[in-house]
Formats: structure tokens, sequence, C-alpha cells
């Protein structure tokens, strides 16, 4: 049997089966549910640095990272301090705190493309906030997103192409209106007269176009600088606005995200994951124009009761203080980039179907040799390709997040130690999947 356990699993799987009888699949969040790789999904019992431990006493060296946020590896020590200096103050009075002062100035101070923001609790609640202000802003309706970006589940982002090159869309999940999804425009990635086209005929009806400016929930499609270059001149030229969802580019791929990366200014920017720490933490930005359409000052109603509490804003403080630590980018890019050309040039040499697209300290395993920028390039069968490294993996004591639609994170934790033991682990990994 391919996907014999040869570690125990048994704790796992029990408490598994009693979150069955609790949550919905047994999960909280529907990746978590390990439906795409084997077994029972893994409890998570503590984590430090690079490595995690489960609850059979199993330890892996983790590239899930909590999906992106955690940039400074588990439990860190300067963020737990701040952490715990702040929490035995109280954790959250719903009223303006010092905390949250701190983090806006340092963002503020620190990110060229944004004058005001304001703290909400997830990336999803950042980007229903971004599409209400850019459609407040705008007095327009219908938004423009792209096939292959995700934004978290916001009922008019949940929506899938319909038939034709560029459609509005349809409900890609049950409760979500087709109202709602025909509000929304969906175009391939990188399709520069279609985007011409729409814009022409529709733009008077379009408040905003949204996307992933490194789009990273479907694969890793890094785009073409030029490509992003252009939905800037002609988000300025159609008169729409031109949001970035850079959840998990914000802070990650530099202080100021992909749109620093790539000297691209959009019209909003939404944040999640990194900014928080570890913590629940998103955020929406823009100019001060922009942002003073938000209440009390404008019209466009947002709240929140935990926002800006005092200990998320500490830990995502702490975070973003160590991000700012000089040669803090380069020195993780590097380490990826080391990273992931080892395990490609290990995939020539063998003649595997593999490739490793990586940008600062994010990559992504993919199947075929060449390149992939759109999601209908990614072909399905390939998974299982996926679904034996993960399981070997896990084996050896590395943990990948379970779907091959996800991508890995590196962090600062990670030493170049702990990547030369991944990458021996992988390229066995790989022998087994490639046999
Ligand atoms: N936008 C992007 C680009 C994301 O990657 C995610 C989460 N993966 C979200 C929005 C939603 O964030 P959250 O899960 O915090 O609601």
């Amino acid at each position: 049997n391919m996907y014999q356990q040869r570690i125990p699993r048994e704790k796992s799987a029990a408490m598994f089966a009693e979150a069955l009888e609790y949550f919905p699949g047994g999960v909280n969040s529907p990746v978590r549910a390990f439906r795409s790789v084997s077994g029972p999904p893994l409890f998570i019992e503590q984590a430090k640095g690079s490595r995690m431990q489960d609850v059979d006493g199993n330890v892996f060296l983790d590239f899930c990272c909590s999906w992106g946020p955690l940039i400074h590896g588990h439990a860190n020590e300067y963020i737990e301090e701040k952490v715990m200096k702040t929490v035995v103050k109280g954790t959250s009075f719903g009223t303006p705190n010092e905390m949250g002062n701190r983090l806006g100035k340092l963002i503020l101070d620190n990110h060229p493309y944004v004058e005001r923001l304001r703290f909400v609790s997830s990336g999803t609640e950042a980007v229903m906030s971004a599409i209400r202000l850019a459609r407040g802003v705008t007095g327009r309706n219908k938004i423009l997103k792209f096939d292959g970006c995700y934004h978290g589940h916001v009922d008019s982002l949940l929506v899938k192409a319909g038939s034709g090159l560029a459609t509005f869309g349809t409900s890609s999940s049950a409760g979500v209106p087709e109202s709602v999804a025909a509000d929304t425009l969906i175009l391939p990635l990188n399709d520069r007269d279609l985007l011409e086209e729409i814009l022409s005929k529709h733009a008077h009806e379009i408040a905003c176009i949204i996307v992933e400016p490194i789009p990273a929930n479907n694969g890793l499609l890094i785009q073409d600088p030029s490509w992003l270059k252009c939905l800037r001149i002609k988000a300025y030229k159609h008169n729409v606005l031109l949001i970035f969802d850079e959840v998990i580019s914000g802070f990650r791929v530099g202080f100021a995200g992909a749109a620093g990366y790539y000297d691209v200014k959009p019209d909003i920017i939404t944040f999640g994951k990194v900014i928080g720490g570890g913590f629940p933490v998103g955020a929406y930005a823009a100019s001060k124009e922009i942002m003073d359409y938000i209440a009390p000052v404008g019209p466009v109603y947002q709240a929140g009761t935990l926002s800006a509490n005092p200990v998320a804003m500490a830990a995502g403080l702490a975070a973003l203080e160590l991000c700012l630590t000089p040669g803090f980018y380069e020195l993780q890019a590097e380490k990826t980039h080391a990273f992931a050309t080892a395990l490609e040039a290990y995939a020539r040499e063998k003649g595997y179907p593999m490739h490793v697209p990586h940008i600062g300290s994010i990559f992504w395993l993919a199947f075929g040799t060449d390149r992939i920028t759109r999601s209908d390039q990614i072909d399905p069968a390939n998974m299982e390709y996926f679904k034996m490294i993960h399981h070997e993996l896990l084996q050896t004591g590395v943990y990948l997040g379970p779907s091959g639609y996800e991508v890995g994170f590196i962090s600062g934790a990670h030493s170049v130690g702990d990547l030369e033991e991944a990458v021996g682990k992988i390229k066995a990994a790989m022998d087994v999947a490639f046999a």
C-alpha cells in the first residue's frame, strides 16, 4: 500500500473522529480535512521555530506556517513577549488603544502606497470591506476579478466563470445568490486585449478590478510585471479602482508587498496573514481621500467588535518590526531560491516532471515542466503526484499544506540546515512519487 502509515497517527485519528461529531467534516476550515491527501489530518499540539509536533509525538519541518502568517516561524520569542506583556492588561476594550496607533504608524511610515488604513479581523473581512468601499466611492455595482485568484469567502467573489471567454459569474457556492454572482465579471489572467474590450464595454458600471498581484491560492501563478502595470494603466484609463489583494503577498515579498515589488500603485490594498503576527488581523488601506469614505467620516459603513484589539495589534507590531530588520526579506528570498533551485536541479537530473516556482519566501511544487501562469494550465491529474509526495513527507517529518493547489512558505526560523534537510527528504519523496 502506497499510503501506508509508518508513523504513529492514532491519536490524531481518534481526535479527528471526535471532531467529526462537532464540526462539519471535522474541521473549521475545509482544506484542513486532508481530503485531497491521505490519512486523517494531524492534530498539532505545539510548535517552535520551523517545527511542529503532533499529538502522536511526530515532529515536522513546517512549510505551511499556518497558511502564511508565520513569517518568523512558530512561537517567535519577540512576538511572544510583546503579546504576553499586552494580554495581562486586558484583551479587548472596544476603544481606541495605543497598540493600534503604533501598528498603524509602523505600516504607514514604511509603506509608500497607502495613507490611511482600517484594521479588521480576517483577510475575507478586508476584501469584503474593500469591495464595499470601491462601490461606495464609485457608485457602481459590478466588480471584475480574475480566474485563478482567490479572495476569501466573500459572496461576490465566490463565483466562477460561466461559459464563454469573459462572462458575468455564476455562483460557485450554494448560498451565494445568482443575483450577487451576476455582478462579478471574470476574466482570465494576462489577457490584455480581452481586458481592454471588457473595460471599453462595461467600465461605466464597474467599481473595481480586484487581483491577487501574486496569485498564490491556485498554485503560484507568477505574473508578468508588465501585465500588472497594464492593469494599472487600464484602470486609470477607464476610471475604475484597482484593488490589490495582498493578503498573502503583503509584508511577505517585501514590506510594501507586491505593490512595492513590482512598483505598481493600486488604489486600495487588502492585508491579512503576516500583518497579525499569528493573530486574527486583516486591514484595508488606501489614500486619505478614498479612506475618508469610511464611517464615521464617510457614508460607507464598516465596523468590528474585536477590530484592532491590543493583543492582536501587539503581535502584528512585533512581527512587522522584525520584518523591518535590514536584510530580512533578502535573506528569506535567498534561502527560498536556493531551496527551490536545488529541487529543480534534481527534477531535471532525473527527468521528473516537476518545477518549483518561487517569489520572495513563497514557493510551489508544480508538476509538468512548462511555466504555469494561469489556473487552466494546471493538470488536475498531476495532483496524484502531490498526494504521494505529501504522504511520503509526513512519514519523514516534513509538513506541506494538504493540497497541491496550495503554496508553501519559508520563515525566518527556517535555517539553511533545515532547508537542506527538507531538500534531501523532498528528493526522496520525489523518487517515490515519480518511480
Ligand atoms: N485573499 C487572499 C489572497 C487570501 O490568500 C486569503 C486566504 N487564503 C483571503 C483573501 C482570505 O483571508 P482569510 O482566510 O483570513 O479570511
